[in-house]
């Protein structure tokens, strides 16, 4: 078997003839700055190559189903082995999609309740709660229901004669409000707030027996009294929705509240599953535990038939404990997870696999992780590499660079700049060398010791979200404040609490930009249609003609550029537009021209290119503000749906800069940057708050941790463990400080 993954030629999107030898079994982590070419190389060329292989090795009807590949633009690629990517891109998935589902851990615990539980419900599908046998008929096993409203149902502060009852149906003066008002169980002049625990169940519930008189047009009768919540159920929610009017329907959906299932409560498995127990604990509340914690309880298990089985359940938490993510629960759904935590999570379930011979590869693995955390991350790496895997991570962390067996550095710059291999070589090498990367490397940062004066204050009072523990903090006005702890400390849920108290909040993530496929910067920064007008008025052409969604478009491809073709029992092929070569106009557009250059030569330039070339104010400033966050090496033209998170998060921030007053709220928005990029980062958010606004980041890299004015650190672990301020001060003041696994890391950072 040859050693090496041979790249020859490779020219997908920036790249410029590459051609580069991989050593296989080894662990090669790909450098260089945003857009120089990591992911053309590593995702585009060699993922995709190694697909389409694949792919071609299956019959025709398992081919069709899926997902298809072109081939690559590279004169050779040859003696890959077949990859697997470990992206960031969020595990999502419906709501039965849990931690424990999807690393299969759930699984081995059924086995273990159905084997050695009491009493044993069955086999083990009986303890699946996306099984009929063991769901909660009540949910469907998605351990949520939705019912009444009461805090909206009724006005605390009312009494039932003078309105309490807000749903229109059974409000006081109809003919069904009369049996809360005339019940002579209740006092219709007491506010319903105030009633005893006995007097609300009985409005709720009543009581067998008990009756009330009621009055309509055909006289006075005395009738049971029927519960407000029973009526309620009865009425509307034990019904066919579909039998009722939509008016109706869209009323009671506004006393409607999402919550826990009340016949489960939320555990989403029946009666019988719940019943059986091991160390009197339920499958429910083995799900509902830390994972750490979940471990010491299975350790504990040693009996014979249910050792091995709890065993194997260990070995797999442990994993999973390993790459720093023990705070979670078997029970949280995996649509909450972070993208760096759905990453590692997918790491774990390839570890526990015995596939050897395999490309991972990796993009960004550290994202989400504390510095403390990332050597166990590397372990992790290196534990794939030795079961005879080649392991290709793009990283930009000092931390996984320095493990890697072989660094490719791509460069120099980016976009048009970049797209070459600039060193290749060890870690050590790498460092020594005239690089950029290099040159990054051998650097020290300092802290801010002059830090800026707050011109105000925020509070965060009495936070109790998630793992929160009734957290009461000061976010200073008027400076760059870093939110910093180990993953699962409560970053997150402490910024969310922040902006859910603060409506001048300006949230900037990494979510997608939910626009149409045929979104670019140019579209999405409003350039396009001053560049329309722009064409319009030098050519005595009408503006709409400019447009690649408009009667200026190339018919035969509708303004796609590309053409995809359907055959038969064959994989669809697409291929570049043959009428208008991939430049989306018809011919007439692309001759009318300004200073040489068609529409579609505007749609090619970078976004640094379109700089120049327009004198438009307008243009040049919104340009100018991709400039300001990194980004222009983009061409105008690039569609949206293939940027990065890190760049869908700074083409956002360029839209909403140039405010004053604001208070900006950043999830780690180093993502995706080099090191020499993250310098350029914190000099925007430096103008940011020069400029008057307040800027909140949540961040692990030590860089804009030591150019923060403020450090707000939670700890000291992370879940249960967490959700405590550790520390809240200057950079200079945590150096200095005993407890915060932040500031040690700082301290073995800094000069
Ligand atoms: P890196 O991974 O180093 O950040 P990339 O390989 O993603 O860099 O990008 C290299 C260059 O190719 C950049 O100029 C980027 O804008 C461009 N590029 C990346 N993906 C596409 C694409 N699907 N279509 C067009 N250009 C792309
Ligand atoms: P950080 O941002 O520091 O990584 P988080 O705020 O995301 O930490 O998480 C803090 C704790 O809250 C962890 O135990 C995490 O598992 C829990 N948590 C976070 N989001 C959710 C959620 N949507 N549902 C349940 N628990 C959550
Ligand atoms: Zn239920
Ligand atoms: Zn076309």
């Amino acid at each position: 078997m040859p050693d090496f993954i041979t790249l020859t030629g490779a020219r997908e999107n920036n790249l410029k003839d590459v051609t580069l030898r991989i050593p296989k079994g080894r662990l090669t982590v790909f450098t260089g700055v945003s857009g120089s070419g990591k992911s053309s190389v590593v995702f585009d060329t060699i993922a995709v190559e190694s697909q389409r292989q694949l792919n071609e090795t299956y019959p025709w009807f398992v081919r069709n189903r899926l997902p298809k590949f072109e081939r690559p633009h590279a004169d050779a690629l040859e003696d890959l082995t077949p990859a697997i990517v470990v992206d960031q891109r969020p595990v999502g998935g419906h709501s039965r999609s849990t931690v424990g589902t999807m690393t299969d851990v759930y699984s081995v615990i059924r086995v273990l309740f159905s084997r050695h539980g009491t009493p044993s419900a069955g086999p083990a599908t009986a303890y699946s709660f996306n099984d009929p046998s063991g769901m909660c008929p009540a949910c469907d096993g998605l351990g949520r229901a939705v019912g009444p409203d009461w805090d909206r149902i009724l006005d605390p502060d009312r009494s039932l004669a003078d309105g309490a009852v807000r749903f229109p149906p059974f409000a006081a003066g109809t003919w069904q409000g009369q049996t809360y008002t005339n019940s002579p169980d209740l006092d219709p002049d007491k506010p319903v707030g105030r009633f005893t625990a006995a007097e609300r169940e009985f409005l709720l519930r009543g009581r067998p027996g008990s009756k009330v008189t009621v009055s309509g047009s055909g006289g006075t009768w005395v009738t049971d009294y029927e519960g407000l919540a029973d009526r309620f159920e009865r009425l509307y929610l034990k019904r066919d929705l579909s039998a009722m009017s939509q008016k109706t329907r869209d009323l009671v959906r506004e006393f409607l509240v999402e919550g826990v299932c009340p016949a489960c409560r939320g555990a989403r498995l029946n009666a019988a599953a719940l019943a059986t127990r091991i160390g009197g604990r339920s499958i429910a509340d083995c799900a509902r535990l830390q994972i750490t914690d979940l471990i010491t309880v299975l350790r504990e298990i040693d009996d014979p038939v249910a050792g091995p089985i709890a065993g194997a359940a260990v070995a797999a938490l442990e994993r999973i404990e390993a790459i720093g993510l023990g705070y979670l629960s078997l029970d949280r759904e995996t649509a909450t997870l972070s993208g760096g935590e759905g990453q590692r999570l997918k790491t774990v379930r390839h570890l526990g696999s015995s596939l050897t011979g395999m490309t991972y590869i990796f993009d960004e693995p550290s994202v989400g992780l504390h510095p403390r955390d990332v050597g166990r991350l590397g372990d992790l790496l290196l534990r794939l590499r030795d079961k005879g895997n080649t392991v290709l991570v793009v990283e930009h962390d000092p931390d996984v660079i320095a493990l890697a067996d072989h660094v490719v550095d791509m460069g120099p710059g980016a976009g048009a700049g970049g797209g070459t291999v600039v060193f290749t070589g060890t870690p050590g090498e790498l460092a020594a060398s005239d690089t950029l990367t290099g040159r990054c490397l051998r650097r020290r940062p300092a802290v801010r010791e002059e830090v800026r004066r707050a011109t105000g204050e925020l509070w965060v009072k009495g936070a109790g979200r998630h793992n929160l523990r009734d957290v009461t903090v000061r976010f200073p006005t008027g400076v760059l404040t870093a939110v910093t702890g180990v993953a699962g400390s409560g970053k997150s849920s402490l910024v969310a609490e922040f902006t859910a108290a603060h409506e001048e909040a300006v949230v900037v993530d990494q979510s997608s930009i939910g626009i149409s496929g045929r979104s670019t910067p140019a579209t999405y920064l409003g350039v396009m249609d001053t560049v329309r007008k722009i064409f319009a008025r030098e050519t005595g052409a009408e503006a709409g003609l400019f447009s690649f969604n408009s009667g200026g478009a190339c018919p035969t491809c509708e303004g796609r550029g590309i053409i995809s073709t359907d055959l038969a029992f064959m994989d669809p092929v697409t291929t570049t537009c043959h009428d208008c070569e991939g430049r989306r106009f018809r011919e007439e557009v692309l001759r009318l021209t300004v200073r040489g250059k068609s529409v579609a030569d505007v749609l090619e330039m970078t976004a640094e290119q379109a700089l120049d070339f327009f004198e438009d104010e307008a243009v040049g400033r919104r340009l100018r503000a991709l400039r300001d966050v990194g980004l222009t090496y983009l061409t105008l033209g690039q569609p949206l749906s293939t940027l990065s998170g890190g760049e869908r998060q700074r083409i956002k921030l360029a839209t909403r800069l140039h405010r004053t007053g604001a208070v900006y709220v950043l999830d780690e928005p180093t993502t995706g940057l080099h090191m020499a990029d993250v310098a350029g980062l914190v000099g925007l958010l430096d103008r940011l708050v020069d400029t008057g606004n307040t800027v909140v980041v949540v961040e692990h890299n030590l860089d804009v941790v030591a150019r923060a004015d403020w450090v707000i650190d939670l700890g000291p672990d992370g879940g249960r463990d967490g959700g405590e301020v550790v520390f809240e001060g200057t950079p200079r003041q945590l150096l200095e400080t005993d407890g915060s696994f932040t500031a040690e890391h700082l301290r073995r950072f800094v000069r």
